[in-house]
């Protein structure tokens, strides 16, 4: 089984599977600004500035996350760490990238399959103007504080 990456760089290999203009919109796309872009490619090249680097280029005396006092890394920063603030922000981005993809796939014809979501709240979804089909169950799930936080 291939991770992501590998089945990305394999078919980045095969222009064949590479639709130029989709793949090359992020450049162009004015609703990204300067910084959000320099921080997708810091993170494509592995140098989002992380308690790691900053303990790599002897300015801190730990590289541990500052929040949950873990190994520090780059999917820490993104996903990983689990002290509470971010993770809300990490289910929020991960909300918000779900209601787009699923206001997508309600215009075409995969929409009528879909079923369940678990996308935030009706209020979440009516701030991107999304209004689910009524045969679309949604379900919003709140990660109790004493159990161990599920994996995505
Ligand atoms: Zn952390």
């Amino acid at each position: 089984m291939l991770t992501a990456t590998q089945v990305t760089t394999t078919i980045g290999r095969d222009s064949t599977f590479v639709n130029l203009i989709t793949s090359n919109s992020f450049w162009s796309n004015t609703r990204i600004d300067v910084s959000q872009k320099r921080n997708v490619m810091k993170h494509r090249t592995g140098t989002l500035y992380t308690q790691k680097m900053a303990h790599i280029y002897g300015r801190v005396i730990s590289s541990s996350c500052l929040l949950c006092h873990q190994p520090d890394s780059q999917i820490h920063m993104l996903s990983g760490c689990q002290n509470a603030s971010l993770q809300n922000m990490v289910t929020e981005r991960h909300n918000i990238a779900s209601r787009l993809i699923i206001k997508i796939l309600n215009k075409g014809d995969f929409g009528r399959i879909i079923i369940f979501t678990d996308i935030g709240s009706e209020t979440r979804m009516a701030q991107q103007s999304l209004v689910l089909p009524t045969h679309v169950a949604n379900r919003t799930f709140t990660p109790m504080a004493s159990t161990k936080p599920f994996s995505r």
